[in-house]
């Protein structure tokens, strides 16, 4: 894989928040009490990302989501973060997706599915506001951030022992630097990324790690 460190940060951030609103539905379906009233509870269902479609969301978007719908009948901050959620990401679908072509899919998994075709800076974008929801989300849930820290090695960056694994999907992993500091120079950088990118946090899909050094 020859992504941009920018697609694979919103990519790996996406598939963070997806699992962390599925949480969150859990918990406003369990607030809502309201399983037999609302026939399957899932979570968003088939959306499309068209130009002439309201893209504010809410209650009057026709995403047809069980979910979404329990959030107005309870006052909760669950409720109040799901629905601010599902709002922001259907306008961010919307938004930088334009009218590519869309399936029998979320909004987070069409933004997943077409991310490395999303200009740098736009998946930038979408990293930063993936990465902020999924922490407000987790921190309400007290959910652990669900990455796993790889003992041992060490950043060819910083060269501290912070890196650690994080999804990107079902069944692949990137391996990111946990040092708030850690950040790529540019072409100068010795960090190995496949694309050098000035600023970025620096990311690496998991066929890295084994070449590089364990920490004494
Ligand atoms: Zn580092
Ligand atoms: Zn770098």
């Amino acid at each position: 894989m020859n992504a941009h460190p920018h697609s694979l940060h919103a990519a790996t951030n996406l598939w963070s928040l997806d699992t962390a609103l599925r949480h969150l539905a859990d918990r406003v379906r369990s607030e809502a009490g309201a399983r037999d009233i609302y026939g399957d509870g899932g979570t968003l269902q088939a959306w499309r990302p068209r130009p002439d479609r309201n893209p504010t969301g809410g209650h009057a978007d026709p995403i047809g989501d069980a979910v979404l719908g329990m959030t107005y009948r309870i006052d909760t901050p669950c409720a109040d973060r799901y629905r601010a959620a599902t709002a922001t990401l259907c306008w961010l679908a919307i938004h930088t997706l334009g009218d590519l072509p869309a399936e029998n899919r979320t909004p987070i998994q069409q933004l997943l599915h077409h991310i490395d075709m999303v200009p740098p800076q736009a998946a930038a974008e979408v990293a930063r506001w993936a990465a902020d929801e999924d922490r407000r989300i987790r921190e309400l849930l007290h959910l652990d951030t669900g990455q796993q820290p790889i003992p041992g090695v060490t950043c060819p960056a910083c060269s501290r022992v912070s890196l650690a694994t994080s999804g990107i999907n079902a069944t692949s992993t990137v391996v990111v630097c946990t040092n708030d500091l850690c950040t790529c120079l540019g072409d100068i950088c010795l960090c190995g990324m496949n694309i050098h990118a000035d600023g970025a946090r620096h990311i690496w899909t998991a066929a890295y790690v084994s070449t590089w050094k364990v920490a004494a």
